[in-house]
């Protein structure tokens, strides 16, 4: 017989000569998953019997874990901004420095007074960004719009989850015809894909099993943001708002292309990490930007 303190015991050194260095949380949440509980209510009985069947639940995903693949994918979910994501292979998993760009567009509302705002977020993957900002704006107009469609299911799942009524546009947001469809927007938000050809060499295990066109922003990792700029310019209000997150030291490159393509009062913001991951600027009026 395997006790139940023995089972965690097990996990735990599985995970933690796996090199997985977050074994202990790791640990627990496998735990906690498979029991269906918490940790501590769990080990109340530590000396009883693992059940069989919960037995195998937890070998299974020990067993993954081992091998480098996503925690939050054997989960299934994820908690972003305090709300909880369904997660799997075909969307990127939400991350916390996310959580600076979502605050940042939150902050743009707060100061410019945007009580009912239009906002489009482009790349919308899990729906983590447009989803949340819906929760904290609930008078807010958002469109979410996603090319792969693999992510589309998991984007209307986390509406629904959150209750939430967004627009889901499945459409690519590099194409004219795309941007053409949504006009009068008071922000554009994106956390599109910015790894440069380099960094898709040296992907992590755990990152490698996430979607390529997520992740993958061409040879510098800009090319989202040279292309999406001057498109969807055209489907901000003037005075409207881009706001980007992107990747390390990509920080004046992005400020750049803001400002090229007629924005100004560029604002950067750092991440929980202390790396400078969102820039936001305001779209000037035509008449500046050409004259
Ligand atoms: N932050 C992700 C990573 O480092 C990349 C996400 C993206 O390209 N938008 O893996």
């Amino acid at each position: 017989m395997v006790s139940i303190g023995e089972l965690y015991t097990n996990v735990k050194a599985i995970l933690e000569n796996a090199g997985i260095d977050t074994y202990r949380f790791d640990a627990q949440c496998i735990m906690e998953q498979a029991f269906g509980t918490r940790l501590p209510s769990i080990l109340t009985n530590s000396t009883a019997a693992a059940p069989e069947n919960v037995m195998n639940q937890v070998r299974e995903m020990v067993e993954k874990r081992a091998q480098g693949y996503p925690l939050q994918y054997i989960l299934g979910e994820w908690e972003f901004y305090g709300y909880t994501f369904r997660v799997g292979e075909g969307v990127l998993i939400p991350r916390p420095d996310t959580e600076t760009l979502v605050e940042q567009v939150l902050d743009i509302c707060r100061e410019n007074q945007l009580k009912a705002p239009r906002i489009a977020d482009l790349c919308s993957g899990s729906g983590c960004i447009a989803v949340t900002l819906k929760k904290e704006l609930p008078d807010a107009e958002i469109y979410a719009v996603e090319l792969s469609e693999k992510a589309l299911p998991y984007l209307r799942e986390n509406a629904r989850l959150n209750e939430v009524h967004i627009n889901i546009i499945g459409g690519d947001v590099l194409s004219g015809q795309t941007a053409a469809g949504l006009c009068g927007l008071d922000i554009i938000v994106s956390n599109p894909p910015y790894l440069t050809g380099k960094d898709m060499t040296m992907l992590q295990t755990e990152v490698s099993h996430e979607p390529q066109m997520a992740l993958m922003g061409g040879g510098d990792g800009l090319d989202f943001y040279r292309t999406i700029t001057p498109l969807w310019r055209n489907s901000l209000r003037d005075g409207g708002f881009i706001a980007y997150e992107f990747g390390l030291n990509q920080d004046e490159a992005v400020s750049s292309i803001l400002k090229e393509n007629g924005f100004d009062n560029i604002q950067l913001r750092q991440d929980t990490a202390g790396i400078i991951r969102t820039a936001a600027g305001r779209k000037i009026t035509e008449e500046m930007h050409n004259g």
